[in-house]
């Protein structure tokens, strides 16, 4: 429970467990998450003032195949003091799987990186209305539209499939719509047909910005695969694997730090926080990075809020 910290009921300090006292210090930096403008539910502005609130100093906004939140989040982000970085989740198919590399520090306006997700989010457009014929085929109708509603307009993931399904009391909860309904076997899947690792890397080294491998053990790959991934990766001069993750719990953590090591790899730590009702993470309770792996942001020029603390003390 590493980097998995209780996040919906938080206990008075004396009330929690001794694990939870004696965990250690919180992350700073949170490198991954997402706004309406994809697939969370706060826009770009609550989403940098939420995370301003719980202690999130320097927030990345990650969101799929998109960056039309930036500027909305950096607007948010001056307003209060927060430092925001301009990022972006790609979604990549690398052989027959779907494999997510965040883009940090990325030029929003980049024209190559912006013809890049257009291609991705027209693919999106063609997908989801497939999706919707075949759900209509197992006799949930009208599904394309519902969930076109349920987004704002940008794109259509899975999760607003996912949304629409629970609202309409189709089933219970999110994570259930994905087992029955939208992955691999099930009635609602459409494989991916996403961007190439080369061209993820191609747009985001293009744009001005660092590449991170999303949440690796996410992806249920064996160790040799997952470790071929990290390979190429570094081959096509990708920066660093997300090492502290939402979706990781502790075990997974050090196995990562130890991945980048072997790699010459960076660090990244990033929530992956979609929205304040059902979050991997809360925002503002990852960990620190184990202290044996180099921060992706320790080549970064130093935070104003960094500075402020420094001046201060
Ligand atoms: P898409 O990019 O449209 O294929 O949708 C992928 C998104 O669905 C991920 O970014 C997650 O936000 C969400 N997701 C994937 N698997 C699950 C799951 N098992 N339960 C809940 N959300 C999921
Ligand atoms: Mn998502
Ligand atoms: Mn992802
Ligand atoms: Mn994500």
């Amino acid at each position: 429970m590493y980097g998995l910290l209780p996040n919906r009921v938080i206990a008075p300090v004396s009330l929690r467990p001794l694990w939870v006292q004696s965990a250690p210090m919180l992350n700073h930096y949170d490198l991954h998450s997402h706004s309406t403008a994809s697939d969370g539910t706060l826009s770009p502005s609550a989403l940098v003032r939420l995370a301003a609130e719980a202690g999130v100093r320097v927030l990345a906004l990650t969101d799929h195949d998109t960056t039309a939140g930036i500027a909305e989040a950096r607007q948010a982000a001056e307003a209060c003091g927060l430092e925001l970085v301009s990022g972006v989740e790609v979604s990549v198919s690398w052989g027959k799987q779907t494999v997510h590399i965040v883009g940090l520090k990325v030029d929003p306006e980049n024209q190559t990186l912006k013809n890049g997700l257009q291609a991705l989010r027209d693919f999106r457009d063609w997908r989801a209305q497939e999706i919707g014929h075949r759900l209509e085929k197992a006799g949930i109708p009208d599904a394309y539209s519902g969930a076109l509603a349920h987004s704002n307009g940008i794109l259509v993931s899975r999760t607003h499939f996912a949304r629409l399904l629970v609202e309409r009391g189709v089933v219970e909860d999110e994570r259930k719509v994905f087992k029955h309904y939208l992955v691999q076997g099930k009635p609602g899947y459409v494989p991916g047909d996403w961007a190439t690792l080369e061209s993820a890397l191609g747009w985001i080294h293009g744009a001005g910005g660092q590449a991170v491998i999303a949440h690796p053990a996410r992806y249920k790959m064996t160790r040799t695969k997952l470790r071929t991934l990290f390979g190429e990766f570094r081959e096509l001069g990708g920066e660093a694997i997300e090492v502290v993750s939402g979706s990781h719990g502790r075990d997974e953590c050090i196995s990562m730090a130890k991945h980048t090591n072997d790699f010459g790899l960076l660090a990244s730590a990033g929530s992956d926080f979609h929205s304040p009702e059902n979050p991997w993470v809360a925002l503002g309770r990852l960990a620190q990075l184990p202290g044996d792996c180099r921060p992706i942001w320790a080549d970064w020029s130093e935070s104003r809020e960094e500075r402020t603390s420094r001046m201060a003390g």
